[in-house]
């Protein structure tokens, strides 16, 4: 989990859907996570509803990749921008499911991915696709006279047609109605179509579309005027109608996305009673229980805080830790270390150079001794080597004291801009903090330098 991919999809149908604003929906998000994390994911001028799956070659390669468990995110600024309609939608759905996938949408009035199928089938019913919009409104002969309609039998006669009730559906159907006008929650609303999945033989998404069918109370619906239609027999009233519509409309609109919210396990804590590291526990969107870190040490179950919560603390301690970098006396330090390296670099430079000269003076005194002056020479190359490497860093050396205080100006602006991004920060998390370890009475961070803080920061 701690490795594993982020992938941002996007797709633009048409030239005025700007790529831009998906990325902008998604760049607070993004910016929870390490750069070398996020892959993107782009399908260009391709309309979801006119291509099939096996035509988008972007969503091909992520779903590759989930299946080759290398993407554990998905960020997408809404279920339409997946798939074309909802059927296709739930088939990918069904996949991201199976992979354990945390889907993010961004888009602000998109409802947050759950791991119910069941609620999924909800929104995406409601989702704005564009293919199912467009189809609904050519149908408008359909909503007169369906060719075929589950709990109604067609019955030609005398030139004209009728439609009447199909038993056993037409009651069962009936029952769906009165038992729907009663829920207020999703979970009732499952329960009940669990019950009538098996008794109609239809999937949750067909059995939303009945519910919107004002053909079982024998109407059809023009511009939000209902029109009876007096060859049908009604399996439903006009008043149970509304009331299921209703209902559904409010549970939807009841369930509100939670963004952004535990998005990262990074810096994973240890539980500060035994050491062990702490283990995620997925939090659950909907029921407004939130992703918690938890020893996995049955004894200490009670040890949990929210990683959100979490993160936040690691972040301004992170922040306030930059910010305590005391400029002098890093410059201090690191001249210092400069001049003793400096120092240090001279002498060798020196004994070389002696070194050297011995050679010199052996070789002169070696003449005629073919192999022992062989011998020198190879010495003698060996430490002019040496010598210019160590030349080359006294220098740089030399050039870094000189620059050494523009340089320290840069870095103490650099670490404590309130412009720098949260990801900036995670990625040098590692560097900064050797351990985290979490009790019920508080969270302590180890902290692997303090070399150049200020002597009263924490
Ligand atoms: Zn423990």
């Amino acid at each position: 989990m701690v490795d594993s991919g982020v992938a941002l999809y996007m797709r633009v149908s048409t030239p005025q859907q700007k790529i831009e604003m998906q990325e902008g929906m998604a760049n607070m998000i993004l910016q929870m996570f390490p750069a070398s994390q996020i892959h993107r994911f782009v399908d260009e001028g391709i309309s979801a509803t006119k291509k099939n799956l096996r035509e988008r070659p972007a969503i091909q390669k992520l779903m590759e990749r989930i299946r080759l468990r290398e993407i554990s995110t998905v960020i997408s600024y809404d279920r339409s921008r997946i798939a074309r309609n909802a059927y296709e939608y739930l088939e990918i759905a069904k996949i991201f499911n199976l992979y354990n996938v945390r889907v993010i949408f961004t888009g602000e009035n998109e409802k947050a991915f759950s791991t119910s199928l069941f609620y999924e089938a909800v929104y995406a019913s409601t989702a704005q696709f564009e293919g199912r919009n467009i189809g609904r409104r050519t149908l408008d002969a359909r909503k007169h006279f369906p060719p075929k309609l589950i709990g109604f039998q067609k019955v030609e006669e005398n030139g004209g047609v009728r439609y009447v009730r199909d038993e056993p559906r037409a009651t069962y159907i009936q029952l769906f109605f009165e038992a729907m006008s009663n829920v207020s929650t999703l979970d009732q609303m499952e329960i009940i179509f669990r019950e009538y999945r098996t008794r109609l033989e239809r999937s949750d998404l067909r059995l939303l579309d009945i519910l919107k069918t004002p053909f079982y109370f024998a109407a059809a619906m023009n511009e939000n005027q209902s029109h009876q239609l007096d060859y049908v027999e009604s399996i439903t009233t006009e008043e149970l109608y509304n009331r299921v519509n209703e209902n559904v409309r409010t549970i939807e609109n009841a369930e509100r996305q939670v963004k952004a919210e535990s998005l990262s396990y990074r810096k994973i804590p240890v539980c500060g009673y035994c050491g062990h590291p702490m283990i995620v526990k997925k939090g659950d969107y909907f029921r407004r229980v939130r992703a918690t870190y938890v020893c996995k040490n049955s004894e200490h179950k009670r040890n949990v805080i929210f990683i959100f919560e979490y993160e936040e603390l690691l972040m301004n301690l992170l922040r306030e830790y930059l910010q305590s970098i005391d400029i002098e006396k890093m410059k201090v330090i690191c001249v210092n270390y400069l001049c003793e390296q400096e120092e240090r670099e001279s002498m060798k430079i020196k004994s070389l150079k002696q070194e050297i000269q011995k050679v010199n003076v052996e070789i002169v005194t070696c003449i005629g001794i073919r192999k022992r002056i062989d011998t020198l020479l190879k010495k003698k190359e060996e430490n002019q080597t040496s010598l210019r490497n160590h030349e080359a860093i006294l220098e740089r050396l030399r050039l870094i004291k000189m620059h050494f205080s523009h340089v320290a100006k840069r870095v103490k602006f650099h670490l404590t801009s309130h412009e720098m991004q949260n990801s900036v920060i995670w990625d040098i998390a590692d560097d900064l903090i050797r351990l985290t370890s979490v009790t019920t009475e508080e969270v302590v961070f180890e902290l692997r330098c303090k070399t150049f803080t200020r002597e009263d920061a924490i």
